[in-house]
Parts: C-alpha cells; structure tokens; sequence
C-alpha cells in the first residue's frame, strides 16, 4: 500500500511535526527523506514515531496516491488484483484501520492478504516501491515483474517497469494484459 496507493510517508511527517513541533517539509517528500526506510535516521522510533504510527486510526487517514484509484480500477476489469499489505504489528486497530481506509477508497479491491512475507505471493507482477522486497520476490517468482511508481531509490537495476506517476504506470501494465 504505502508508496503505492497509500502515501504513508507524507501522513508520518505531517503527524510528526503536528505531534512534536518540528518543520520536517511536506512538499517533495520523497526527494528530502530519501531511501524505503527513510525515517530511521531523522525520526527516534520507540520515543515517537511508534507512538504514531500505533495510535487508533492512524492508518485510516493515510492520503491516497494520486491517480491510483482511477488507473486501479481501469487494470482491474483486466487483471485480478490482490492487495498485499504488512500489519503494524504493534498496532491494535492497524488492520481493521486499513481495512475500513481500502473500503472508503478501493471498495472494488476486495481481495486483501496482510502479511509481512509479501516475498510468498504468487502473480505475475507485483506493484511495490520496496527494492529488497522486489528482489527477494523476483527471486521466488524469476519470471514475474516488479513494477513501481518512479521515485528517487525505484531504479531500473530492480524495478522491471517503473511508472512516473499511476496514468504512466497504467499504460505500461495495460500492454501485459
Ligand atoms: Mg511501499
């Protein structure tokens, strides 16, 4: 979800500065905070980043990435699409939170599997900004793709397709119908 229909990254930092009073920017998020794990250096997690990211309803006001719900429902008439998302663990209310965010904004995705072992899905392609999780999941399914909207660590040594934004994306999953 995160990075690809949902904008995990920018809800964090708005909470963030919201809750501790910092001026981390929210414009080109991806270009300042760089990296899949991009919040490991500039924001403590135990003392206040889990304290967020645990709190009820976190994870039902995550804004959704632009175009993708549009571009989403134009590949589902023709794929079969599964969404694969990992719990919070620490999180009481993560999945149900997530759950009522897919139904407000995806209710035509119905199917939904929470794991944090996205590497054992089956498909073809699989549409995630995450590098390591690309490579580990091209390495069970050689003959799959990895797909992913184009950002700063999303390059072309892992990503086999790579979308500048969900119209561009759309169009180049359209042709492996
Ligand atoms: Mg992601």
């Amino acid at each position: 979800m995160d990075g690809i229909i949902a904008n995990f990254r920018l809800h964090t930092v708005e909470r963030y500065n919201l809750a501790y009073g910092t001026k981390f920017p929210t414009d080109n998020i991806e270009g300042t905070l760089s990296g899949d794990h991009f919040f490991t250096d500039k924001m403590p997690y135990k003392t206040h980043l889990d304290p967020l990211w645990k709190a009820p309803g976190f994870f039902l006001y995550l804004p959704v990435i632009k175009d993708s719900q549009q571009s989403i429902r134009n590949l589902s008439e023709v794929f079969d699409i599964v969404v694969v998302t990992a719990p919070y663990e620490n999180s009481v209310t993560g999945d149900s939170d997530k759950r009522a965010w897919l139904n407000l904004h995806f209710p035509f995705l119905t199917k939904r599997i929470f794991t944090s072992h996205k590497y054992y899905i089956d498909g073809d392609i699989i549409v995630d900004d995450r590098v390591e999780l690309a490579e580990t999941w091209k390495k069970r399914h050689p003959d799959g793709k990895a797909a992913s909207i184009k950002y700063p660590w999303t390059t072309k040594e892992t990503f086999d397709i790579i979308g500048d934004d969900w119209v561009d994306l759309e169009r180049q999953l359209i042709k492996l119908a």
